[in-house]
Formats: structure tokens, sequence, C-alpha cells
């Protein structure tokens, strides 16, 4: 029997655990994921980030075996897995709302899953309380029913049931989200620490960029059924393919643009790239404006600046000099400070145009500057 601490050990001949090719689903004659392709290579964390409504429960369902896709392949580990049901993919599923089992004890509730593949009872209490032990669950919570544990206590129950199986691929739907704050970025940290200790390939869906960006190693972005980009979180980031995925990722700045060779480009300045007051000096753009408003925020000030030129630009500052509403100031933009989005919003296909300079110098003149 393999220790429970051997949960999926990543094989050399298996560089990618979790591939979709070309799937689309649909309930009923409704759309909902559509021509969805992507990989995740053996004990990588992928993220998929995308408003509420957008498909993300239907995609994990189609890794895990509850839904059948029209068309497309779903393989695990190599191995086509596009019509075997879920207890024959061996992935541990974690659902929204946690779905445990109201009767049954925290113990009972993760030991289901061996009871089912009939795993001896010696070892399967072994199994069950080295995982309820790596999840931080203390003993005398373990004989508890989810109704007298908090909903971080289930959350860690959850994860328990879905790891204690050894899966091949974890499969979290919004872990985090029934959380408050503070207990949802101690657990964030948490289940990233278990899943490199375990080396689990796990795709996770979140609606929370913030969270998106700080657990995963890969983030998929999802509007409407489709995945728009792929990619590490810093490069998704700084190089959306579309203004969705810009704006998604984070507050953005984005501007028509006209590009040599792409007519229809939008330019985006993060507004950590933008520059105030005296340091705008030394940038490669820099316009006169008006401070229209400021937000406090702690550890930087959120500014929002209209410029002569009618461009508005947001941009946050370390609280230094005062900052008011209706201040003088000039607005400054570093040189790559800029990123030139190749195609406006497109419904209905993701982004194929790369531009691999991403300096707008001699290159692109954002449209009005
Ligand atoms: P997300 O998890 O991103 O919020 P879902 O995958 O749950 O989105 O749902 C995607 C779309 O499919 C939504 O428009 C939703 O209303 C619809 N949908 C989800 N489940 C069903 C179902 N069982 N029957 C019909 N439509 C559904
Ligand atoms: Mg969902």
């Amino acid at each position: 029997m393999t220790p429970a601490n051997a949960v999926l050990p990543v094989r050399a001949d298996d560089p990618e655990a979790v591939r979709l090719a070309g799937v689309s689903f649909g309930y009923g004659s409704v759309p909902v994921v559509r021509d969805v392709s992507l990989a995740v290579p053996a004990g990588q964390l992928l993220t998929l980030l995308g408003p509420s409504g957008c498909g993300k429960t239907t995609l994990l369902k189609l890794l895990g075996g509850y839904l059948t896709p029209t068309t497309g392949r779903v393989e695990l580990r190599g191995r086509d897995m596009t019509r075997l049901p879920p207890e024959k993919r061996n992935a541990g599923m974690m659902f929204q709302n946690y779905a445990l089992f109201p009767h049954l004890t925290a113990r009972q509730n993760v030991a289901f899953g061996l009871e089912v593949r009939r795993i001896p009872r010696a070892d399967r209490a072994r199994r069950v309380d080295d995982m309820l032990g790596r999840v931080g669950l203390s003993p005398a919570e373990r004989d508890r029913k989810p109704a007298a544990l908090s909903g971080g206590q289930q959350q860690r129950v959850a994860l328990a049931r879905a790891l204690v199986i050894e899966p091949h691929v974890l499969l979290l739907d919004e872990p985090l989200a029934n959380l408050d704050r503070h207990l949802r970025d101690q657990l964030r940290t948490e289940l990233r620490s278990l899943q490199r200790q375990t080396g689990v390939t796990t795709v996770m869906v979140t609606h929370d960029q913030e969270e998106a960006l700080s657990v995963s190693d890969l983030v998929g972005v999802v509007a409407a059924g489709r995945v728009l980009q792929v990619g590490p979180p810093a490069e998704v980031y700084a190089r959306p393919r579309t203004p969705f995925v810009a704006r998604f990722l984070g507050a953005a700045n984005l501007f028509d643009g006209k590009a040599v060779g792409h007519p229809a480009a939008v330019v985006m300045v993060r507004p950590e790239h933008c520059r105030i007051g005296p340091e705008a000096g030394g940038c490669h753009w820099v316009w006169p404006g008006r401070v229209a408003d400021v937000t406090f925020l702690g550890a930087e000030l959120l500014a929002e600046v209209v410029c002569d030129n009618a461009l508005s630009f947001r941009v946050r500052t370390r609280p230094g000099e005062p900052l008011e509403r209706g201040q003088q100031v000039k607005v400054g933009v570093p040189e790559d400070g800029v990123w030139v989005i190749p195609e406006a919003d497109q419904d209905s296909a993701p982004c194929i145009v790369h531009i691999r300079e991403p300096r707008i110098g001699g290159v692109c003149t954002p449209e009005g500057l």
C-alpha cells in the first residue's frame, strides 16, 4: 500500500497530467464551454479565473467525469478519460459548497472514498487521521459532524476527503469563497503548501483575481465558456492578450491606440507603472493634469488623474507628499510601463496575434497622446 504521504509522485514520463483538447459542452442547446484546449504539467496548480456564470464549474465537472463533453477529448496522465465516469478517473473533487455528508463525522466523511475503494479498515483509519492532521483538523474536531464545525473546518474536511484517495488530479471549485477574509488568506497559503508537498496536479477555479495570482503556477482566464489565455500569473498580468484579460487581472488604464502592422490596438498602462508628481519628470511620456479623486489604501494611494489632453489615468502611488482633489499634477509613464494589446475584445474568438515587442517607442503611438 502506498503511504498517504506519497500522493501522486511526479513521474518523469508524465509531463502533462491534465489535457483538454477542443472540449465543448452545453446544457441542452445552450453552449456553456466552447472549444477549450489546455494542458497542465504534472505537479502544477492551474487556476481558472473568470466571472460568475462563465463556465468554471462546468469545466471542472468535465474534468472530473460528472459531465461528458459534446465534442473534444479529456486526458488525465495521457489516458483518454472523455467517456469514463468519476470513479474511474481517480480525480479528487472538492465542490463549491463542500458537499459533506451531514450525518457523518469528519472522520467518516474522509473515510468514505476509501471504503468505496475497499481499503482495509486499519489502513483506512491511519490514512484518514494522517490526512486530517495534514489539513490541520484537531483530534477533537475529527469526531464532529459538519454542523458542529466552522466554515474553515468544513473546508479542511472537504479538502482531506478529496486528497485521501491519493488522486492523480485534484479539482477545487472556489475552495475559499465561503470564508472570511482573514481565514481565506491563511487557508490559501496552507492549501498551496499542501499542494506543493503532495505534488498533486491541481485545477482550481475562482472568481478572485488576487487568489488566482497568488497561489498558481498557471492562470487561465475564462470568459463566456472560452479560455482566453493561459500562462504564469506574472506573464498573464503583464502581457494580457485581450482587454478583458487585462481588466480581469487587476486595474488597468486602457486606451485606443495604433500599432504599426496592427491597426486596432489597445494600449495598457497598469496604475503602478504610472508616476505622479516630481518623479514623473524622468518618464518617457509626461502629461499635465488635475487630480479628480484620491483613495487612501493604507500602504498606497490610488489617484484618478484627468489630463489636459482628456485622457484619464488611475495611478498607484505611495502616500508621501500630500495629494488632494483638484491639485494640478503631472502624470508620467515610463517607456517600459506600456503593453500593447493587439485586438479589441472579441466574444467569439480568442486573440491569436502575439505582440512580441512590449515597448511602444517607435512602434506604436497611443492615439491622442
Ligand atoms: P461558473 O461556475 O463559472 O459560475 P457554471 O459552470 O456553473 O459557471 O455555469 C455556466 C453556465 O451554465 C451558467 O449560465 C449557468 O446558468 C448554466 N448552467 C449551470 N448548470 C446548469 C444546469 N444544470 N442546467 C442548465 N444550465 C446550467
Ligand atoms: Mg461555479
